[in-house]
């Protein structure tokens, strides 16, 4: 866990083991290892409000390609930083829902598709109207996963390659949110991927 690494690396510097040089090194990984802590403190209290069902906020109209184009401009540094592209083809439509539920639901997805993506990399934001179905896509070209993976990564605290996820900032929780939150909407989430080629989510909403 974080705590371990924090705890270790301060005692190293506590008890004055650890070389000097090394000092600026440690503090950065305390950092490092404290951001992620807080992330997962976040992120389960959003598990356990969602399980405790205590959301309080009524539905309201909501712009799909408004909430799919914030989330893009809010992460915009974080995909530019890789070169990624980005297109929204979302078309402006209104559902009836839990906006800070449905923002949650998208940023989590969104965030995925930049952290797992190749540098150079392309993510594709779209909509589908069928007679009494809504789907909206995020697809991505990066590094995709197995199909043993694509069966458990909705499960807490899993992470489909520990050794990658450690240096992301992971939790393992994101899609567990973004699993909870479609139940508590009645949503129908999938997933669909390749090694090495990308993956694409399907939020499918009954209208
Ligand atoms: P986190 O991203 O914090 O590790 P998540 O619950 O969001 O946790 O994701 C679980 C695992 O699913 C990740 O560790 C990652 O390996 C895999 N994953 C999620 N989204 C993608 C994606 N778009 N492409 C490839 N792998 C993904």
């Amino acid at each position: 866990s974080p705590l371990t690494s924090i705890n270790g690396y301060a005692e190293l510097i506590a008890s004055g083991l650890a070389k000097e040089e090394d000092v600026k090194n440690f503090a950065e990984i305390i950092y490092k290892e404290g951001n992620r802590l807080l992330k997962i403190i976040d992120d389960i209290l959003k598990l356990s409000k969602l399980d405790e069902k205590s959301f309080e906020e009524s539905k309201k109209s909501v712009n799909v390609r408004e909430i799919a184009e914030n989330c893009i401009q809010r992460f915009k540094t974080l995909s530019d930083g890789k070169n990624i592209t980005v297109e929204n083809k979302i078309e402006d439509y209104n559902i009836n829902t839990n906006l800070s539920l449905f923002e949650n639901l998208i940023t989590n997805i969104y965030e995925n598709a930049i952290k797992y993506n190749k540098c150079g990399g392309k993510i594709i934001l779209d909509s589908k109207l069928e007679e009494d179905k809504y789907y909206i896509y995020i697809e991505d070209t990066g590094i995709g996963m197995s199909k043993e993976d694509m069966a458990r990564i909705f499960e807490r605290f899993y992470l489909a390659d520990k050794s990658r996820a450690r240096n992301m900032k992971s939790t393992g929780l994101g899609l567990s949110i973004v699993k909870h939150i479609c139940d508590y909407l009645d949503y129908d989430i999938e997933v669909d991927s390749k090694l090495g080629e990308g993956s694409k989510f399907t939020i499918e909403i009954d209208i």
